[in-house]
């Protein structure tokens, strides 16, 4: 059974390796937050954001 964890943006509970939380250095977020942020990748002019996203996503 894998560990739950938060979603950083909606909090909303996710269940994640440790491995990917290790990579990720905790930076998690669940499917829709991820989903979100691929579709803004038009409207990114959001430098935290933007910063953000690059940490989660790779
Ligand atoms: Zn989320």
């Amino acid at each position: 059974m894998s560990p739950i964890f938060k979603c950083l943006l909606c909090r909303k509970d996710i269940e994640r390796s440790k491995k990917t939380f290790w990579v990720k250095k905790g930076h998690l977020l669940c499917s829709t937050c991820l989903d979100n942020m691929d579709s803004d990748k038009k409207t990114g002019d959001n430098e935290n954001f933007g910063k953000f996203r690059s940490i989660c996503i790779n």
